[in-house]
């Protein structure tokens, strides 16, 4: 596969302030509370919130190391969001209808005093509070993060092939210390914990069913990924992408499998149990099948813009509000207008062409 380097650094380039500035003229016909439906009759629940960019995995298939080199230039300190930002505009987007903070990034556990943060939101009050992780950190962080009131964590996790599993991370981390994580949090109650694997054709496809074999009947629910072009440093081929249909019928094979109701409409996983009781799993196609219709999620990134579309190449500069002394209802305005406007519906759309088109990075806007 050849080297994918990024045309333009898309977080500096797309966010022009004359896209931001029409909307903000717009404002005064916005109501700051309420909760907006965008174009598409869709709601806004849940937010997901990159708390860094950096992570200390270099997923192949995520931050290359070839690209995310010694000399990436991560967003300096000042341009992240702090905590109390963060819980500002969170409280604001819970206001306008967010039901689901998601904290995720980069490796969100990287970020100093996570717990801190996550005791801040915690205070927001009736909002489910979730993170995403690679796990490395989760074993010594598992406590202090529940206690903090964190209620659930989903940690990725490629295969249980050591080797697999290294090459995969590409910083020689081995599987026992993510399963050493896994059941700190599951200790530590924040369960069910989910686990997340990519699959990518020819490099994971092997660890399908040991996967579902290994967390059969442990509570825990391991969701399978179709392999996503998100970004523009992957390399992504749509020959990489092991269908989700292909994974079910792997699985079913050996541990039958029976469809199950979603939990709530949105939901991005399709679910299925063991037929025998052994537990559930989830599958994600967000390639083959996808979901716009029901996506009900913004994104607010490392450096506090706002964006309706993990393929989105414009996000709102939220920042520039909340450093430039707008007050709540300027912002809830704000977060209403853009969502009010969303019309995004990249996977449905999905064809050969889109893969020339500028994307994001996803450890910036948060996976
Ligand atoms: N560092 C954390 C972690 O490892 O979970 C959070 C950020 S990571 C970007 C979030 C999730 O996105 C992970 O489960 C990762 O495997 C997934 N992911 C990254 N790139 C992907 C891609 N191209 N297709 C599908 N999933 C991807």
């Amino acid at each position: 596969m050849g080297k994918f380097i990024p045309v333009a650094d898309y977080r500096r380039v797309t966010s022009p302030p004359q896209g931001d500035d029409a909307l903000l003229a717009s404002l005064a016909a916005e109501p700051a509370n309420g909760e907006p439906r965008d174009r598409r009759g869709r709601a806004m629940h849940d937010l997901r919130i990159s708390v860094t960019d950096r992570c200390n995995f270099r997923c192949t298939y995520c931050m290359p190391r070839d690209v995310f080199g010694d000399d990436y230039p991560f967003l300096p300190h000042g341009d992240l969001l702090t905590f109390e930002e963060i819980t500002r505009v969170a409280r604001l987007f819970v206001a306008r209808g967010v039901r689901k903070l998601r904290l995720t990034g980069g490796e969100p556990l990287l970020r100093r005093n996570i717990e801190r943060l996550v005791e801040m939101l915690a205070g927001l009050g009736d909002v489910d509070l979730t993170l995403t992780t690679n796990g490395a950190a989760l074993a010594a962080k598992a406590r202090g993060l529940a206690a903090a009131g964190l209620d659930r964590v989903t940690v990725s996790l490629d295969s249980l092939d050591d080797r697999t599993f290294r090459a995969m991370n590409d910083a020689d981390f081995p599987v026992a210390r993510v399963l050493e994580g896994i059941d700190a949090a599951a200790a530590a109650g924040l369960a069910p914990v989910k686990i997340n694997m990519v699959v990518q054709r020819g490099v994971n496809e092997s660890s399908i069913v040991p996967m579902a074999r290994h967390f059969r009947g442990s509570g825990h629910i391991v969701r399978f990924i179709e392999f996503m072009d998100v970004g523009a440093t992957n390399g992504w081929r749509m020959d990489d992408v092991v269908a989700a249909a292909d994974i079910v019928r792997r699985i079913d094979a050996e541990f039958p499998l029976a469809t199950m109701e979603p939990n709530y409409t949105g939901e991005v996983a399709e679910r299925w149990r063991y037929r025998d009781g052994g537990g559930e799993i989830g599958v994600i196609a967000s390639v083959t099948q996808a979901f716009c219709r029901d996506c009900t999620r913004a994104r607010l990134s490392t450096d506090g813009k706002l964006y309706t579309c993990l393929f989105g190449t414009h996000g709102f500069d939220l920042r520039r509000l909340l450093r430039g002394g707008g007050d709540d209802d300027l912002i809830a305005r704000a977060i209403g207008a853009v969502w009010r406007q969303r019309d995004d519906r990249y996977s449905e759309l999905r064809t050969r062409d889109t893969k020339r088109l500028p994307k994001v990075e996803m450890s910036y806007i948060g996976g």
